[in-house]
Order: C-alpha cells, then sequence, then structure tokens
C-alpha cells in the first residue's frame, strides 16, 4: 500500500471513529460495563461483557444509531452480542431488539445470575418495569422509573406503585450503587430519594390545587407547580418541557389522582 493510501486508510478511519463518537456517548464504568447512549432518545444502555459474550439491556440509540451503536461495542470488545434485555416494553428502549437478534443475538427478560445479573420487576412507568442490577459493578439500572432529563411518568402504577419501585430499587446493593436511569445522567441513591420527594411533592401539589378547582392554565401558570417541575431539570435545560408536554405532566398526574381516588 502506498503512503498515500495509507493516509487515506487512517484518515477514514478516524472520520469513522469520530461519527460514531458523535452519535454514540460512552461511559465506562467497570471493566465489565459500560453505558452507551444514543443521540435520539438519549436511551442509556448497558454493555455487559461476559465470558461468553455480550449482554445488552435497552439496545435503542434511534434507528439510523444501530449501525453506529455496534461499531461503538465492537471498539470496547468484539465478542458477539448474546443476550438482550429490556427494562420495559417502549420503542425508545426495544426500538434495538429485531437489529441484534438477527444478528444472533437473544431476547431475555429474567436473571443470568451466572454473570451476575439480577432482575426486579415493578410497575410503576409501565405495568411490567424490570430493573436489572449487575452486582459486579454494582450498577442499577431502572429503566424509566427514574429519570434525570425529564419529568417523573409514574402511570402505570400511580403512587403506590412508584413507591414500591423506589423502595424495591433502594434495597438492591448499597449506597455506593449507581442508579442508571432509562434517560439522563446516570447518578446514586440520594439523588433517586430526592427525586422521590419531589415527586410526592409534585403530586401533592397538584391534587391540593385540582381540589380547590383550579383549572389545567391556571395550575401550569401558579408559582408552586412552577418551581416544582424545574426541580426536575436536574441537566439544566432552558426551557425544560415544551409546554405542551407540561401540560400533559399535569393532566396525567390529575388522571393518576383520579384514579387512586376512585380506588380507595
Ligand atoms: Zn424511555
Amino acid at each position: 500500500m502506498s503512503i498515500f493510501k495509507t493516509l487515506l486508510a487512517m484518515a477514514l478511519l478516524l472520520l469513522s471513529c469520530a461519527a460514531v463518537s458523535a452519535s454514540i456517548q460512552v461511559q465506562a464504568v467497570s471493566p465489565h460495563l459500560h453505558i452507551l447512549t444514543g443521540k435520539d432518545y438519549g436511551t442509556n444502555i448497558g454493555l455487559v461483557e461476559t465470558p461468553s459474550g455480550l449482554v445488552l439491556i435497552d439496545p435503542m440509540p434511534g434507528e439510523q444509531y444501530l449501525a453506529a451503536l455496534e461499531k461503538a461495542i465492537q471498539a470496547i470488545n468484539r465478542k458477539p452480542v448474546t443476550h438482550v434485555f429490556n427494562t420495559h416494553a417502549h420503542t425508545d428502549h426495544t426500538g434495538g431488539n429485531a437489529y441484534f437478534i438477527s444478528r444472533g443475538a437473544q431476547l431475555v427478560t429474567g436473571e443470568m445470575r451466572q454473570f451476575g445479573l439480577f432482575h426486579h420487576a415493578v410497575k410503576s412507568h409501565t405495568t411490567t418495569d424490570n430493573i436489572y442490577y449487575h452486582k459486579p459493578s454494582n450498577a442499577i439500572f431502572v429503566g424509566d422509573v427514574f429519570d434525570t432529563s425529564w419529568h417523573p411518568t409514574f402511570y402505570a402504577g400511580g403512587v403506590a406503585g412508584f413507591n414500591n419501585a423506589i423502595d424495591t430499587v433502594l434495597r438492591i446493593g448499597d449506597e455506593q450503587s449507581l442508579v442508571v436511569p432509562g434517560h439522563g445522567v446516570a447518578t446514586d441513591k440520594a439523588s433517586l430519594r430526592r427525586f422521590r420527594k419531589n415527586t410526592l411533592e409534585w403530586v401533592d401539589t397538584i391534587r391540593l390545587l385540582s381540589m380547590q378547582g383550579l383549572s389545567i392554565e391556571q395550575i401550569m401558570t401558579n408559582k408552586k407547580v412552577i418551581d416544582l417541575v424545574e426541580r426536575f431539570n436536574l441537566s439544566g435545560k432552558s426551557p425544560f418541557l415544551p409546554q405542551k408536554a407540561y401540560q400533559r405532566f399535569i393532566e396525567r398526574t390529575i388522571q393518576v389522582i383520579e384514579r387512586e381516588r376512585g380506588s380507595v
């Protein structure tokens, strides 16, 4: 190969690496665990290395970034992807399953204790939220039970389901455990406790204001409600929520409150 061709090949390789790193962010948690994050949904994707192959949790970086995800995985470890796990059924978490299954991976719900992967099922964000604990890395993948880049979404389990889900996560591992939300930066149990406190305060406030007969529009402009929702803005976005999402969050919270009142 001529020097020119070698240089060109090197330049192309560098460019493709840059493209991968531009669309997929990689965080090394331990020698056996990485978190990869795609640009589209910002879903936290777990990459667990086992002696027999690679295990992925929620491998969905966005449809057009699946090949880039595969490249990013191969840059870490060239073993085949043998198993795929999902924290819940939403497409921003499951959308990449078919891609990896077509390349030989198997979809699994449950545990792989031999590789230190433990499973708990709760009901909060959806009717089945799977929590995966990778014990060798002391990292807990909690899916959308917890989010550090969005408001809480406890619509399937209501307040009781949400509380139970958070209690379940808090019982796993220890105080040093890394808590990996479905989206947003991975954090710790102290942050999860604050998230619970803020969520319960949010629900109580919306309950009170809606009992006082305030309309959705009035609730949206209430100072306390505005301050409360901003507490979930851990990534400092401005504005944090589009108006439509903000309105929907209030409406769905009221639905949860009415459903729980009806079931008492
Ligand atoms: Zn999600």
